[in-house]
C-alpha cells in the first residue's frame, strides 16, 4: 500500500465547514487505497491568540511553557477532524507528537525533527486506519514539548514523508499553489507548476509565506518532492522537487517581499580592524539575526557608517546591545521600521547577465530608492521603503515578464 502525507494548514481548518471538507479531501484519498498520514496546524488564529495571552502575563515569557501552550492549538484541530473522519464511517484517531513521539533537537519555539517513532502509526495504517498527527511540534531530550517555529506544520508534514518513505506529500492551503509572487499582494501573479528546492528555499526564506523556511530545507536534504494545492478548489498544484535541469525558459522564478524588518545605522564608527566582528559578535551571541549589511568608509578612513538589518521584534535588544558594548564607539545610532527587503530570485540569473542592471533600472524608472543591496547566485534583494513595495513588485513582475 502506498502512503501519502496529507499537511492541512490554519485556514484549511479555519472552521467548521473547512474540517469537513478537509475530511472529504481524505477519505478521498482513502478510498483510492492510499495509507493516509494526516497533519494538521492549528485552526487560523487560534496560535496568535495564545502568544498574545503570554505577552499579557511577562515579556520573557517560559520558553517551555510557551511551547506548551503553542502546541495546544494542534490538539482541538486534530480532534475535530479525527471526529469528523469517525463520524464518516472511517476507522481515524489523532496522535499528538509526543504520544509518538517524534523527537526534536535545538532550541524552543526553533527546534528541529530529528527522528520518529513509527511503530502505533504503522500498526494503525495497517489495519486500515487514519491517523491524524499534529503539526509544529515535538518532545525535546528533556521529554519537554517543543514547537518548530511559525508555520512548522510544514515541517512534520515534510519530516513524516521522510520517515515514512510517502510515495507523495500534498501541502494543503488556502492558495491553489505557488505563484510568482504573493497573489493577494499582485493581482497578475501566475500559478508556477514546477520550481526547484533552491528557488523555493530562497523564496520562503525571503518573505513568501505559503512555506515555511526550515520545512523546504529539510525536503531538499532529504530529497523529499511536494505539491502545494489548495483545500478549497480542486486544481493542479506546483510540485516542489529537485531540478536535473532548468524548468522554464524564465529567468526569474518569483518575487518576494518581507514584512517586519529594521534598518540600523552607526554613523561614525571609529574603524580600526575586527571593528565590524565587534558590532557583530554580541548580536549572534543574543540570537540576533543580522541580514543585509553595507559598510561605507570615510574620506579619511578613520571613521566608517555602518548600516543593517534586523528583524523589528529584535530591534529594542539590539540598540541596547548596541549602546552598551564598550569594545566600540561611534556618533550616532538612527533606526529605521518603514523598511522592506524585495528579492527576485532565479535560477536562470546564473546564466543570464544584466539582471542586476534591469532591477535597478526598473526600480529607478518608478522613482524607488534603494537603501541596502544584497544578492547570492540565485537572488538580488533590495531594501526600500515600505510605501513602495507594491509599486517595485509590479514594476519587477512586467520587467522579468511573469505578468
Ligand atoms: P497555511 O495556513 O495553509 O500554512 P499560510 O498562510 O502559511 O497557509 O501560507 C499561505 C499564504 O501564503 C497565502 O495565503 C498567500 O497569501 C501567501 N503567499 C506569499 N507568497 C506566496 C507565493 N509566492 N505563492 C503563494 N502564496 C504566497
Ligand atoms: N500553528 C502554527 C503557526 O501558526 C504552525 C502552523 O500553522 O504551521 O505558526
Ligand atoms: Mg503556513
Amino acid at each position: 500500500m502506498k502512503t501519502i502525507v496529507l499537511k492541512f494548514g490554519g485556514t484549511s481548518v479555519g472552521n467548521i465547514d473547512r474540517i469537513k471538507k478537509v475530511a472529504n479531501i481524505v477519505g478521498s484519498y482513502r478510498k483510492k487505497n492510499f495509507g493516509v498520514i494526516v497533519v494538521s496546524s492549528a485552526m487560523s488564529g487560534t496560535t496568535n491568540s495564545l502568544i498574545k495571552k503570554t505577552k499579557q502575563l511577562s515579556n520573557n515569557f517560559d520558553p517551555a511553557e510557551y511551547d506548551v501552550l503553542l502546541s495546544s492549538g494542534e490538539q482541538v484541530a486534530c480532534a475535530l477532524i479525527a471526529g469528523r473522519l469517525k463520524h464518516l464511517g472511517y476507522k481515524a484517531r489523532s496522535w499528538m507528537s509526543w504520544q509518538l513521539p517524534i523527537f526534536t533537537d535545538g532550541p524552543h519555539s526553533a527546534a528541529r525533527i530529528v527522528k520518529i517513532d513509527k511503530n502505533k502509526i504503522l500498526k494503525f495504517i495497517n489495519i486500515g486506519g487514519i491517523p491524524v498527527v499534529s503539526g509544529f511540534q515535538g518532545v525535546n531530550q528533556d521529554n519537554r514539548i517543543t514547537t518548530l517555529g511559525r508555520g512548522g506544520t510544514d515541517a512534520t508534514a515534510i519530516m513524516l514523508a521522510k520517515f515514512f518513505d510517502a510515495s507523495e506529500c500534498v501541502i494543503y492551503t488556502d492558495v491553489d499553489g505557488v505563484y510568482t509572487t504573493d497573489p493577494r499582494n499582485h493581482l497578475k501573479a501566475k500559478k508556477i507548476n514546477k520550481i526547484s528546492y533552491d528557488e523555493m528555499l530562497e523564496m520562503a526564506s525571503l518573505g513568501a509565506k505559503v512555506m515555511q523556511p526550515t520545512s523546504v530545507q529539510d525536503a531538499k536534504l532529504n530529497n523529499i518532492s511536494f505539491s502545494v494545492k489548495s483545500s478549497f478548489i480542486k486544481k493542479k498544484g506546483t510540485l516542489i522537487t529537485s531540478n536535473k535541469k532548468a524548468f522554464s525558459d524564465q529567468i526569474i522564478t518569483g518575487i518576494t517581499s518581507t514584512k517586519n524588518d529594521s534598518k540600523i545605522t552607526m554613523v561614525g564608527v571609529k574603524d580600526k580592524p575586527g571593528v565590524a566582528a565587534s558590532i557583530f559578535k554580541p548580536l549572534s551571541l543574543n540570537q540576533i539575526n543580522v541580514d543585509m549589511v553595507v559598510q561605507n568608509i570615510s574620506l579619511n578612513s578613520k571613521e566608517t557608517d555602518m548600516t543593517f538589518t534586523i528583524k523589528s521584534e529584535d530591534l529594542k535588544k539590539t540598540e541596547k546591545i548596541i549602546k552598551q558594548n564598550k569594545k566600540i564607539s561611534f556618533r550616532k545610532f538612527t533606526h529605521d521600521s518603514n523598511v522592506s527587503k524585495v528579492s527576485i530570485i532565479g535560477v536562470g540569473m546564473i546564466t543570464t547577465p544584466g539582471i542586476t542592471y534591469r532591477m535597478f533600472q526598473a526600480l529607478a524608472s518608478k522613482k524607488i530608492n534603494i537603501m541596502v543591496i544584497s544578492t547570492s547566485e540565485i537572488k538580488i534583494s533590495v531594501l526600500i521603503s515600505n510605501k513602495h513595495v507594491k509599486k517595485a513588485i509590479a514594476v519587477l513582475h512586467k520587467e522579468f515578464k511573469l505578468d
